[in-house]
């Protein structure tokens, strides 16, 4: 297993390159030296199943690594049955279509805890969740990850803890871990290398150092105001953050080895190339050190 790196969706500079076609984004990463893609179906599952294959024969001849970003509108904690139900549902159109491109991890957004405490919001999830993991398990998708997601506004529920909790549930789950997200509803607390360190280091005693190992993660450096998340900046940023420096250096001294997906706005295949040079770096200079 090796770290991977790539864009959530198509870059800017993909379409000013002339490609339309998400079938093509396989070979536009490994030209430009990536291993992943996380295709994205926020707004719903609208490939088709053909198109899917032919993503995924393409990821398969050039190396990358398939993610689908579940749809926007699961609600997993919803106080509603029938959202909730839905939510399953929808993860279920992800996995379909998962199997079909080759994708083994699909990252979930866990619904609000705005109109309920937490806890009931975070109860509310884990029974969403056993839904789909019997459900998965029915249909013969129980290889495919669901990998619950940090979020960036508060009244989202996703703190840290909170998607640990969602992962204790199955050894399966696999956290995603935005840093941006993180550092958004924390106000700027992912500044000095030991935040970091202490997001990977709850991981580990929660989930265990194999879980940690093989993490998913987003990056990118969101605004933020009182209630968290405002937008997704790029890395030319200098005012919010997070920086993906100390991440670099803690994830190589912890031996790990992470899917990266950058989610810049519109600069997101350059940006996952610059944490993929910063992690080549410290590689590098830990080398020299020996
Ligand atoms: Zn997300």
């Amino acid at each position: 297993m090796q770290m991977k790196f790539g864009p959530g969706g198509n870059s800017e500079s993909f379409k000013a390159a002339g490609y339309k076609s998400s079938l093509d984004m396989p070979g536009y990463l490994k030209e430009i030296g990536l291993s992943a893609y996380e295709y994205q179906c926020n707004k719903g599952v609208k490939i088709s199943e053909k198109s899917a294959y032919a993503l995924g024969e393409n990821a398969k001849k050039f190396g990358i690594s398939l993610s689908i970003h579940s749809q926007y509108y699961i609600s997993l904690s919803s106080k509603e049955e029938e959202k909730r139900l839905k939510s399953v549902d929808y993860i279920m159109q992800c996995m379909r279509i998962a199997r079909v491109m080759g994708a083994d991890r699909i990252v979930v957004h866990s619904g609000s805890a705005g109109k309920i405490t937490r806890q009931i919001a975070l109860e509310l999830a884990k029974d969403t969740i056993r839904k789909a993991l019997i459900q998965a398990d029915s249909e013969g998708y129980s290889d495919i990850h669901i990998c619950p997601e940090t979020m960036g506004k508060i009244n989202q529920l996703g703190t840290l803890e909170e998607v640990i909790e969602l992962c204790k549930l199955d050894e399966r789950l696999i956290p995603t871990i935005d840093f941006g997200h993180l550092n958004a509803r924390t106000m700027g607390g992912l500044k000095a290398p030991y935040a970091f360190e202490h997001i990977l280091d709850e991981i580990e005693n929660h989930l265990g150092y194999e879980r940690l190992k093989i993490f998913h993660s987003h990056f990118s450096k969101i605004m933020y105001s009182a209630g968290g998340e405002v937008k997704h900046l790029t890395f030319d940023d200098i005012e919010y953050g997070p920086s993906f420096e100390p991440l670099a250096e803690i994830v190589v001294k912890k031996n790990l080895t992470p899917c990266f997906i950058c989610e810049s706005a519109g600069t997101q295949t350059e940006d996952a190339l610059k944490m993929q040079n910063m992690i080549m770096k410290v590689i590098d200079n830990e080398n020299f050190g020996d």
